[in-house]
């Protein structure tokens, strides 16, 4: 049903009238997120600009069973922020001051709609280190981060975003506001409530302040490119450096189609003649960097590497990174629809898992590049197709579900960081199982008895 004029004037009333947007050009920026093919109106946009607006809209949207979406930057890659037919999308975007940088308890108090990039650079900035850095980082909103539990490339050693919220502020569905989590380095007093709301996907609550934990900046790191005429030789190289006991704090890999578009949008100076290309980084004091960046090396050669690249300076570091981050958006100029995935495998899988991929691609002829963050099994196979053409369409959707099937059979898990929102949902209760999907339909009911918040994700 179409959002009620009553219901429009009061959400007026509450974030002002420039602040709620209705034209049909302007809802259309939001009627998609970074997903493929997935499209749906909402009924108008709501853009707060405090947290006592989102309590106000929420308890009327709770009265008035007006389903509510929330949305950062929309780069969510499972349908997370799709709008549902005739919603309010909540954009948090204008909620996006840091607060406080407290050096002494090493930590940040951020708005929902900072950007993972100023995040990092205020930590930089006070000499510090804020390390979850999704590919997206320049437009993904913290918020989006936390709901998400995003990951990104230096995750092998330094975790996910999960390992650095210390404290929320969560605006529960019926308008009350609810903290959870601190300062305090030790906390064990009750549910950690903060935990279950760090990857749920705008399902539980909406986010609408991050305290965030800082380290300090390392002091040095080591970048190198790697590459390898056969697939299973980058794979093994990984293998190898894992149980050499060296956690890098980056491992990624290109493959053969990627590594030529990211080439051919980055320019950066990539050898082309390969199979596998791994970007492999090392960080921290300088004699354990050097020691660390010697043996990676020399596991790489052990595996017949056909060169191995030290980048000369911080700039060139910087550009191998950015050249990896552009894998995405470079494979997204050689058809109309991209369709990025994220199959994860224990990592002693992951030779298996890329074979598969191709075997599924060859199986159903289609065009796939394959680039993630192998130092974490994540694997990101992006088929490379038309949405148009319903028959191609079809046979992706057939590949995916070998893919997906496969990981679970290896003991792999059907995203490790993109989420299930709308894109993955048919594949969770196979994974999850009848009881985990019992209580996670519980907590949803317990606190969104009228199930106002994203509805339709993660599950019906
Ligand atoms: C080029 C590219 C590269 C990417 N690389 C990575 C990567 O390396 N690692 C990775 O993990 N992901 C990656 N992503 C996916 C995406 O960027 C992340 O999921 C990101 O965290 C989403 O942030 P956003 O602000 O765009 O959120 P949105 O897409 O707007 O929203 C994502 C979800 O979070 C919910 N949400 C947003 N804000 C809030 C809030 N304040 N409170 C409650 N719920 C909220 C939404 O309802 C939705 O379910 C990439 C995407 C692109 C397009």
């Amino acid at each position: 049903m179409p959002l009620a004029q009553v219901t429009l004037n009061q959400l007026r009333h509450i974030v002002g009238a420039e602040a709620v947007l209705t034209e049909p050009e302007d809802l259309i920026p939001y009627s998609f997120d970074g997903t493929a093919a997935m499209r749906q109106m909402p009924g108008c946009i709501v853009f707060a600009q405090t947290t006592q607006q989102v309590a106000a809209v929420l308890k009327l949207a709770n009265e008035t069973r007006t389903p509510v979406v929330t949305r950062g930057s929309g780069t969510g890659l499972s349908g997370g922020s799709l709008p549902s037919t005739d919603c309010v999308v909540l954009c948090l975007v204008k909620m996006n001051r840091i607060l406080e940088l407290d050096r002494a308890n090493l930590t940040m108090l951020v708005e929902p709609g900072v950007t993972t990039l100023q995040i990092a650079d205020a930590a930089t900035g006070a000499g510090l280190f804020y390390p979850p850095d999704p590919g997206s980082m320049k437009i993904s909103t913290i918020g989006g981060n936390v709901a998400e539990n995003s990951g990104g490339l230096r995750g092998l050693k330094y975790g996910i975003t999960r390992n650095y919220v210390m404290g929320l502020e969560v605006v529960l569905p019926n308008g009350e506001v609810c903290w959870t989590g601190n300062k305090c380095v030790k906390d064990v007093a009750g549910y950690s409530l903060r935990d279950l709301f760090i990857g749920s996907e705008g399902t539980l609550g909406v986010i609408t302040k991050v305290l965030l934990r800082l380290i300090p900046k390392p002091a040095t790191k080591k970048t190198m490119v790697a590459t390898f005429a056969q697939m299973d030789q980058a794979a093994q190289t990984v293998s190898d450096i894992i149980a050499a006991q060296i956690i890098p704090c980056t491992l990624e890999f290109l493959d053969r189609t990627t590594i030529r578009c990211v080439e051919d949008f980055a320019k950066v100076g990539l050898p082309l003649d390969c199979e596998a290309l791994l970007l492999m980084e090392t960080d921290g004091h300088p004699a354990p960097v050097a020691e660390e960046a010697a043996k990676m090396e020399e596991c790489a050669r052990k595996n017949g590497a056909m060169e191995v690249r030290v980048a000369k300076d911080e700039a060139e570091a910087n550009k191998l990174a950015t050249a990896r981050r552009s894998a995405f958006s470079a494979l997204a100029r050689l058809s109309p629809t991209t369709i990025l995935e994220d199959a994860t495998v224990p990592r002693s899988e992951l030779a298996k898992m890329i074979r598969f991929v191709a075997a599924v691609a060859k199986k159903y002829n289609l065009r796939v590049g394959t680039f993630g963050h192998m130092g974490d099994g994540n694997l990101h196979p992006t088929f490379l197709t038309d949405e148009r053409n319903k028959e191609e369409m079809h046979r992706v959707e057939e590949a995916f579900k070998e893919i997906f099937d496969e990981a679970i059979r290896l003991g792999g898990t059907i995203t490790g960081e993109h989420g299930i929102g709308v894109a993955k949902k048919s594949f969770l209760p196979k994974f999850a199982g009848d009881a985990q999907m019992r209580v996670m339909r519980e907590l949803r009911r317990a606190l969104d008895p009228n199930g106002i918040l994203n509805p339709g994700k993660m599950f019906d």
